[in-house]
């Protein structure tokens, strides 16, 4: 749910969402968690003409959905639910071993030592989690690990602005093409104020993963080339920005929601673990906070309780 600083246009300066472009809300204790803990001001929907090209080259309305971001960015909503907690940023854990009383400890990559957890809950991608359980010498859970999780495809990104529009009302297009998964007009998202329109190109993910080593600047043009192609879009772009996302997208779309190593007391959630998109992340969570509330590590919520802030 990343969003990038954009250049500065005429002395104020936005941002643009370069990962996730929306998400949808299925599950109601997913809504109910937004509003209760991130707040109705930090989302909304994004209503707008959405169109996919299927196989035959025919573009058809993508299926009716509410569509959600956050406002003014995306990264408004994690901001929002980080408020009444203890966050620390900006750290990298490299390893967790027992201490006394068999309770974690937590290292980071510049010596730091994070000390007395009961448990530790792990929600970086599979790599990164695979790499921190084995430098913790944590082979078994790291193997158990491997066989069970879907590989991640990469996603390059290109921010493009159009400083005088481009004459479309369509606000989202999933082109049925070999290089480009989506385009979206990030400037027609709810509460963005920008000097014309700024939108964001997703590479297909096979395309992604078969150039994460080719030269930006190849991968911006064939991006932007393709984009003007399949949309028709005849203005002329002035500034781009360029992102490399190397764990995106999950291959499968189902998996076993969350994990629980009961003698270790290591849980591990994340999107990849629930299909991929903002709702398997929580639903992940969701599971496994579930299950920390029947074994009794964490206090079941009471009906009526308030929310502390
Ligand atoms: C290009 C792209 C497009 C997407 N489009 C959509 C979309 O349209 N709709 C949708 O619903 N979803 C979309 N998604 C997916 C969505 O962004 C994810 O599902 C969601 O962000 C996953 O949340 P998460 O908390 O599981 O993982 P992440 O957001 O990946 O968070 C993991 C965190 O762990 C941190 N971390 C990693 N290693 C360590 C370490 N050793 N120590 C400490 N911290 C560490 C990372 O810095 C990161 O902040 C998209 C994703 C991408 C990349």
């Amino acid at each position: 749910m990343a969003a990038k600083r954009l250049p500065e246009i005429a002395g104020s300066a936005s941002s643009a969402d370069i990962g996730a472009q929306y998400f949808t809300i299925r599950n109601p204790a997913f809504r109910s968690f937004l509003d209760q803990y991130a707040g109705r001001e930090s989302y909304g929907e994004w209503s707008g003409i959405f169109r996919f090209q299927g196989a035959d080259n025919v573009w058809q309305q993508l299926r009716p959905a509410e569509r959600f971001v956050g406002i003014p960015r995306m990264t408004a909503i994690t901001r929002a639910l980080s408020t009444s907690l203890e966050i620390k940023a900006g750290i990298r854990i490299q390893s967790l071993d027992q201490g006394t009383g068999g309770l974690w400890r937590l290292t980071d990559t510049d010596g730091g030592v994070h000390d007395g957890f009961d448990a530790v809950l792990l929600t970086p991608p599979p790599a990164q989690t695979e790499e921190l359980l084995k430098a913790s010498r944590l082979d078994s859970l790291a193997n158990d690990l491997n066989i069970r999780i879907s590989r991640l495809q990469a996603c390059w990104t290109v921010v493009v602005r159009f400083p005088t529009g481009t004459g479309t009302d369509i606000s989202g297009y999933m082109p049925n093409s070999r290089l480009l998964h989506w385009a979206g007009n990030n400037s027609s998202k709810p509460g963005r104020e920008d000097e014309g329109e700024w939108w964001v190109l997703h590479g297909d993910p096979d395309w992604s993963d078969a150039n994460t080593e080719t030269d930006p600047e190849e991968v911006r043009r064939q991006l932007l080339d393709e984009f003007l192609s399949i949309s028709g879009i005849t203005a002329e772009p002035s500034e781009t920005l360029l992102h490399r996302w190397l764990y995106a997208r999950p291959r499968a779309r189902t998996g076993p929601g969350h994990l629980w190593f009961d003698d270790h007391r290591i849980g591990i959630m994340g999107d990849w673990l629930e299909g991929g998109r903002v709702e398997g992340a929580f639903n992940s969570a969701d599971g496994l906070v579930r299950r920390l509330e029947s074994l009794g590590l964490v206090p079941a919520p009471q009906p009526d309780a308030e929310v502390q802030s």
